[in-house]
């Protein structure tokens, strides 16, 4: 199964439009309804409180780049050949990018280790 296109975006603004001081909400791809408003896609609202709004946003942000992060890493793993004898740090930082990858998608971690 496919996430919601991207690019995602976050606001403050609840479904009413009206801000929200302990939430913060995700949204996926725009589009317009029958009757000319537009609406966005729901990803997610993210919990907070008023005492830890910045780490609420900063969550917020977080998420709402989760597909361009995704893209980046799936052309950066096209790129990159590592092999599994070595640790340098290149080849250690390839293997985490499968692996985040893999994580994103639920596929099975393919990234090679080291062990031969
Ligand atoms: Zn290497």
């Amino acid at each position: 199964m496919n996430h919601t296109p991207g690019p995602w975006s976050w606001n403050k603004n609840n479904w009413r439009g009206e801000e929200d001081l302990y939430y913060a909400y995700v949204a996926g791809d725009r589009y317009e309804n029958e009757d000319g408003t537009q609406v966005s896609t729901g990803i997610c609202r993210v919990e907070g409180n008023a005492t830890s709004q910045r780490t609420t946003e900063a969550n917020a942000r977080l998420i709402s780049a989760a597909p361009d992060l995704l893209a980046a890493c799936e052309r950066i793993a096209e790129f990159i050949d590592f092999p599994r004898s070595c640790n340098c740090d290149r080849c250690e930082a390839g293997r985490a990018i499968i692996s985040a990858i893999a994580k994103a998608k639920r596929e099975p971690n393919n990234a090679p280790t080291n062990q031969a």
